[in-house]
């Protein structure tokens, strides 16, 4: 088997020798023979070789606290623009661009960035096969989906001059769990059986942004670490930001992203449409700190206080 599987790569590379294919992800691979899949997207860009590319595995006992990284400030984040976003299809995942800009300050950056667009990258969302599609893990486990909520340096007008700059991009990085419905996504899944193939877009109503992320207050403990965009041309100069808290969908509400196609009607359902880590390279991924959790605060103020009223009234006896 694995003879066979080696005489049909070299085929396939003599194939493929001249000719640069499309970039697609290894779930694409059957029907689209003649794609690059994750380990030769270094021929599409040679940046996808680069020494600074994600996604990474965090190791939780290898990661570095940074004081510096206090929680982020959000703005515009809670409101509802009046400007459509624009849902897509773009053949490797469904994107919403915004007309609005929400921006995010603080975190340890020394300067805000807005928010473009984002876009999810997922597995097989659904029973009995199930696998697990975000691109970041934890000590080794994946979620079932990532959110990537792409931003660039508030001072500059889009993606392509933003890659031009130092720390241009930053990426909000918001796992996806399995859990109970999230009504907040409500109108955003109803809304994917208008982009089901590749090229279809829908304008559809504006969200506050925040609604769709985890609460505010949850957003304190996050990992920081220097990477790459995800997809050819990996760009690198990426500065993440992979919360731990992650966004609740039921599993139904995960199994919608499998409805949409990675091409036209006959093409196969996307699914697994995430790059596998990449090496680390020397870089250390920064953490911002526990912060004690509330409920455990609540009990040593609890605890103390009783400690007082005990000191106090054996001093009054
Ligand atoms: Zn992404």
């Amino acid at each position: 088997m694995e003879l066979l599987l080696l005489a049909l790569c070299c085929l396939h590379f003599l194939k493929t020798e001249a000719v640069v294919g499309n970039w697609c992800y290894r779930s694409q691979k059957c029907e689209q023979p003649q794609c690059e899949d994750p380990p030769r997207w270094y021929l599409v860009n040679k940046d996808c070789n680069g020494n600074k590319q994600s996604p990474v595995n965090i190791v939780t006992k290898n990661v570095v606290f940074d004081k510096s990284l206090k929680p982020l400030t959000f703005e515009g984040y809670d409101v509802k623009g009046s400007a459509k976003w624009t849902l897509e299809n773009n053949g490797h995942t469904v994107k919403v661009t915004l007309n609005s800009s929400p921006k995010f300050g603080g975190g340890g950056l020394g300067r805000k960035y807005k928010a473009v667009e984002f876009h999810l990258h997922w597995g097989v969302p659904r029973e009995p096969q199930n696998i697990p599609g975000s691109e970041h893990s934890i000590d080794g486990e994946k979620y079932p989906m990532e959110l990537h909520v792409v931003h660039i340096r508030e001072d500059v007008p889009n993606v392509t001059e933003a890659k031009k700059i130092p720390e241009g991009l930053a990426v909000l990085a918001f796992f996806v769990k399995a859990d109970k419905e999230n009504t907040n996504y409500a109108t955003l899944l109803s809304e994917l059986e208008n982009v089901q193939f590749k090229g279809n877009t829908k304008q559809i109503d504006p969200l506050p942004l925040m609604s769709l992320l985890p609460p505010e207050e949850d957003l304190r403990k996050y990992y920081r670490y220097e990477g790459s965009l995800t997809t050819p041309d990996c760009h690198q100069g990426v500065i993440w930001t992979i919360f731990v808290k992650p966004v609740e969908l039921s599993l139904s509400q995960l199994a919608k992203f499998a409805t949409l196609h990675f091409d036209s009607s006959n093409s196969s359902a996307m699914t697994e449409n995430f790059r596998p880590p990449q090496p680390l390279n020397g870089r250390e991924v920064l953490w911002s700190g526990a912060s004690i959790p509330l409920p455990l605060a609540k009990l040593l103020l609890l605890l103390l206080a009783l400690a007082l009223s005990c000191t106090l009234s054996s001093l009054g006896h």
